[in-house]
C-alpha cells in the first residue's frame, strides 16, 4: 500500500520534473518558432487542469485546451496580461496576480485563492511555479489554474486521507496498547519514540523511561551486530519488513530472545521518516528449537553427540587437517561381550552400562575432541593433533585401560572389554572413508582376540609394527632374564633408620639400555603382559628378602620390601594363591613382603578390589595406597579398604617448603589418615627442608632421593649389615 501511493508519487513527481524541464527547453536559442509552439502545445496539454505559460512580466505566451471549459478561448488569452483575461470574470484579480508573477520572477513558486464569488466554473486558486533554466534562473512562469469544483474534489480527498490516516494512526495505537507483542516507533536511526506498554510485561521496563533510549542500549553484545544491520536495512529497503532475532535485557540482568520486523513509514516525498517495529518473544520457542537441535544430533542416553554430529565434526576436521597437514585420528570403539549384559542382565543394565563406559571414556577425550556414540555400543573418537597413529596409540591404550576395572551393574561386578579400531587421515582421501577404515581396523581388532586395538593405515602399520616388535620383547623379557629390581629405602622420621625398600623394577635391553618402568608399564598393562610380570617381581623380591636375611641380625625387626601391584593384577584369580607359594618357597614370613596399590588402579571397581586385598591382608601382608591425592583423594573408601599404609604422592611433597597449600593439603591427609589408623610415608623428598616440614606434620615415614635413589639389591647388602 505504501508502496503504491510512494510509486505513483515518485512517478508524478518525476513526471511534473521531466515538464518543468521540457518547459525550460523552449527559450532555446536553436528552437524556431513553429518548434517551441508545437513543444509548448504538448507540454501543456499534458496537465489536467487549465494551464498557461506567462512571461516574465505577467504576458501570457500560451495555454492549454483546458481553458475552454472557464468559458474562455485561446485567441482572447493569448499575448494579453494575465489578469486583463476574460477568465476571471467580473472580479480584477491583479491584486492578487501581481505579487505571484513578481515572485515567480524571482524564482519562488506561490499560490494563492481568489474570490469569485462562489461561481463553480470559476477559477478560484491559481498556483504559478517559475521554469527556471539551467543556470537555475526563471525564465518563464507556468500558472495553472483550479476551480471552486476542482478545489471541493481536493479538499473531500484529502479530508479522507486524513481521516483514514487518523484510523489508521488509531489502529496502531490499539494494537500497540494492547498487543502481546513489543510494538514501537523510532526514528530513522533507531531512537525509540514510541514503545508500547508491553514492555512492561516482556522486559519489566517502563515505556515513558525507555522512549529516547537507542535499541542497542538494550540489546546483548551478540546480537548487537545484527540489530544495527537491521536497522541500516530498513531505511534502505522498500516496504518490506527486514526481520531479525536478537536479544534484550530484562530488568533482572537476564536476556529475552525476539523476532522483530522492522517497517520502514515514509512521507509523501518517499523519505523514511521513522520506522515501526513489531518484535515477538521467541525465547521459549527457541529453547524448543535449541533442544529440538541437541536431540537432533546428541544421543539421548549418555548425551554424547551421535553420528549426525560426529560425521560433521569429522568433516571439518578434516577440512582443517588438509590445510595444516596435521593429521587427524578417529578411533572406532565397540563393546565386547555388551550383548551378553543386555541378555542376562537387562536392558537396564545395559543402558547403564553404556551410560558408565561413556563416563569413563569422557574422562579420557580431551577438551576440543569429539566423542559420539554412534550406535548400540559403538563409540567413535575424533582426535587432532595426536601425531597421527602415534598419538592415537596412547589414546587407545588408554581406553583399554579405562575397561581394567569392572562395572557395577545390578549390584554385579561385571567385565566389559572393548576393541578398538584406528585410522588416521593420512591413510584416507575423504572423511568417510577415514570412518570407514577406522571402522575395518575394529574388526580386525577384535578378529584378533578382543581386548586390543588395530591400525589401519599403511603408513602407520610400521608404528603398530614397532609396537609389536616391543610387545613381542616385553613379552620374552621376563623369560630371558631381562627385568631387573632396583630397591629405594623408607626411613622411620624418628629414629632415622631404615624400615624398608619400595622395590621398582626396570627392564634391561639386549643392547645394555636400561629401560625406566614409565616406558614399558603402560603397555605391560595394556596387554596383560604386567600380570606375569608383577608375578616376577613378586618373585624375585621375596628372594631378595630372603637374601638380606642373611645379613643382618636374626632378633630385629624385619626389613620390608613393598611391592606394587597394578590394577590388572587384582583382575587375576591366581594372585593370592601365588603370593603365598612364593612366600613358602622362599622362606621368608608374610610381614616381610608388602604390597601397594594406586587410588586409579582401585577406581573401577572397589568392592571387588576389597575382595583380592582382604584376602592378601589375610595372609598377613601389609597394604598400602600408593600416589595418595593424584585419584579420588576420598577417605569414604580408604575405610573399605584393609590398608595399613596411605603413601602421600610425590607432588605434594614437591611443594611442601614453598607452597603454603601443600603444606596444608600434607597436614589433613597426615590427621586424617592417623585417625584412620594408617602409617603415613612421604615420598619423594628431596630437600632438608622438605624433611623438616613432614617431621613437624607428624609424617612417620619417608623416602626420596634426599635419602638414596632406587639402587640394585647390592649396594644396600652393608648398610643392612651394620643395623
Ligand atoms: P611409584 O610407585 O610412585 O614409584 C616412585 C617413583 O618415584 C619411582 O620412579 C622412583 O624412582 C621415583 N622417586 C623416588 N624418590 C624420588 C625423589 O625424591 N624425586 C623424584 N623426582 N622421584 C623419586 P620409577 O622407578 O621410575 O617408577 C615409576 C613408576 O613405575 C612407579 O611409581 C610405579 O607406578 C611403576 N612401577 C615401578 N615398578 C613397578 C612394578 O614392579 N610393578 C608395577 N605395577 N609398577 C611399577
Ligand atoms: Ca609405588
Ligand atoms: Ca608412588
Amino acid at each position: 500500500m505504501t508502496e503504491t501511493v510512494g510509486t505513483t508519487h515518485d512517478s508524478a513527481e518525476d513526471s511534473r520534473a521531466a515538464l518543468l524541464d521540457a518547459l525550460a527547453e523552449l527559450v532555446s536559442p536553436e528552437l524556431d518558432d513553429l518548434t517551441r509552439e508545437l513543444q509548448s502545445r504538448v507540454a501543456l496539454s499534458k496537465i489536467n487542469y487549465p494551464a498557461m505559460l506567462v512571461d516574465l512580466d505577467g504576458t501570457v505566451l500560451d495555454c492549454n485546451d483546458r481553458v475552454e471549459s472557464l468559458g474562455a478561448d485561446r485567441a482572447t488569452i493569448l499575448g494579453r496580461p494575465l489578469w486583463v483575461s476574460s477568465l476571471w470574470g467580473s472580479v480584477d484579480p491583479s491584486a492578487v496576480l501581481g505579487p505571484l508573477v513578481e515572485g515567480a520572477t524571482s524564482g519562488r513558486a506561490g499560490a494563492r485563492t481568489i474570490d469569485t464569488g462562489e461561481q463553480s466554473q470559476r477559477p478560484v486558486r491559481i498556483e504559478m511555479t517559475p521554469i527556471l533554466d539551467e543556470y537555475r534562473q526563471p525564465v518563464m512562469i507556468l500558472a495553472e489554474l483550479r476551480t471552486l469544483a476542482d478545489e471541493r474534489e481536493t479538499v473531500a480527498i484529502i479530508e479522507a486521507t486524513t481521516r483514514a490516516l487518523a484510523e489508521a494512526e488509531d489502529i496502531f495505537q490499539a494494537v500497540a496498547e494492547y498487543t502481546s507483542d513489543l510494538v514501537c516507533l523510532h526514528q530513522p536511526d533507531g531512537t525509540f519514540t514510541y514503545v508500547s506498554p508491553s514492555i512492561r510485561r516482556l522486559l519489566d521496563l517502563d515505556p515513558a523511561a525507555i522512549v529516547g533510549t537507542h535499541p542497542v542500549d538494550l540489546s546483548h553484545a551478540d546480537t548487537r551486530d545484527a540489530l544495527v544491520q537491521a536497522l541500516q536495512d530498513a531505511a534502505r529497503r522498500g516496504a518490506d519488513p527486514t526481520r531479525f532475532r536478537h536479544r534484550m535485557r530484562h530488568r533482572n540482568g537476564s536476556y529475552r530472545w525476539f523476532e522483530t520486523a522492522l517497517t520502514p513509514i515514509r512521507d509523501s516525498a518517499g523519505v523514511v521518516t521513522q520506522l515501526q517495529s513489531s518484535g515477538r518473544d521467541i525465547t521459549e520457542q527457541r529453547e524448543t528449537e535449541q533442544s529440538l537441535i541437541k536431540q537432533a544430533f546428541h544421543d539421548e542416553l549418555t548425551g554424547l553427540p551421535n553420528k549426525a554430529l560426529l560425521i560433521d565434526r569429522v568433516e571439518q576436521a578434516f577440512a582443517v587437517s588438509r590445510r595444516s597437514g596435521e593429521p587427524i585420528a578417529v578411533l572406532f570403539i565397540d563393546l565386547d561381550g555388551f550383548k551378553t549384559i543386555n541378555d542376562t542382565l537387562g536392558h537396564q543394565a545395559g543402558d547403564t552400562a553404556l551410560s558408565k563406559v561413556a563416563e569413563r571414556l569422557s574422562a579420557i577425550v580431551r577438551p576440543g575432541d569429539t566423542l559420539a556414540r554412534i550406535g548400540g555400543d559403538e563409540f567413535v573418537m575424533l582426535c587432532a593433533g595426536t601425531d597421527g597413529a602415534r598419538g592415537a596409540t596412547a589414546v587407545a591404550r588408554r581406553i583399554l585401560g579405562a575397561f581394567d576395572q569392572p562395572f557395577v551393574l545390578a549390584g554385579h561386578p561385571v567385565a566389559l572389554g572393548t576393541s578398538i579400531g584406528i585410522a588416521t587421515s593420512m591413510g584416507a582421501d575423504n572423511p568417510r572413508l577415514l570412518l570407514d577404515n577406522a571402522d575395518t581396523a575394529m574388526y580386525e581388532a577384535k578378529h584378533s582376540g578382543r581386548g586390543r586395538f588395530a591400525i589401519h593405515d599403511e603408513i602407520d602399520q610400521s608404528i603398530a609394527l614397532e609396537r609389536i616388535d616391543t610387545e613381542e620383547a616385553l613379552r620374552r623379557a621376563v623369560d630371558n632374564g631381562e627385568l631387573r629390581l632396583h630397591y629405594q629405602p623408607e626411613l622411620d622420621l624418628d629414629t632415622g633408620t631404615i624400615v624398608g625398600f619400595e622395590a621398582l623394577v626396570r627392564w634391561e635391553r639386549p643392547d645394555g639400555r636400561l629401560i625406566p618402568p614409565g616406558e614399558f608399564i603402560p603397555l605391560a598393562e595394556e596387554t596383560g603382559i604386567i600380570v606375569e610380570i608383577g608375578k616376577w617381581v613378586i618373585a624375585e623380591a621375596c628372594r631378595q628378602a630372603a637374601a638380606w636375611r642373611l645379613f643382618r641380625d636374626p632378633d630385629s625387626e624385619p626389613v620390608r620390601i613393598w611391592v606394587n601391584l597394578s590394577g590388572r593384577q587384582l583382575g587375576d584369580p591366581d594372585l593370592v594363591g601365588f603370593v603365598h607359594r612364593t612366600i613358602l618357597e622362599a622362606g621368608i614370613t608374610t610381614d616381610e613382603i608388602c604390597m601397594e596399590i594406586t587410588e586409579s588402579a582401585l577406581m573401577g571397581d572397589a568392592d571387588a578390589a576389597a575382595l583380592q586385598l582382604d584376602e592378601l591382608r589375610a595372609l598377613g601382608i601389609s597394604l598400602g595406597i600408593d600416589d595418595f591425592g593424584t585419584g579420588w583423594s576420598q577417605f569414604a573408601y580408604l575405610h573399605r579398604l584393609p590398608l595399613d599404609v596411605l603413601k602421600i604422592d610425590q607432588s605434594f611433597v614437591a611443594g611442601l617448603a614453598t607452597d603454603p597449600d601443600s603444606a596444608t593439603i600434607v597436614a589433613a591427609i597426615i590427621d586424617l589418615a592417623h585417625a584412620l589408623g594408617l602409617i603415613v610415608i612421604a615420598e619423594g623428598v628431596e630437600t632438608e627442608e622438605q624433611l623438616m616440614v613432614l617431621k613437624e606434620l607428624d609424617c612417620d615415614q619417608a623416602l626420596g632421593f634426599f635419602f638414596s635413589k632406587p639402587r640394585s639389591s647390592s649396594h644396600f647388602d652393608e648398610i643392612l649389615d651394620l643395623r
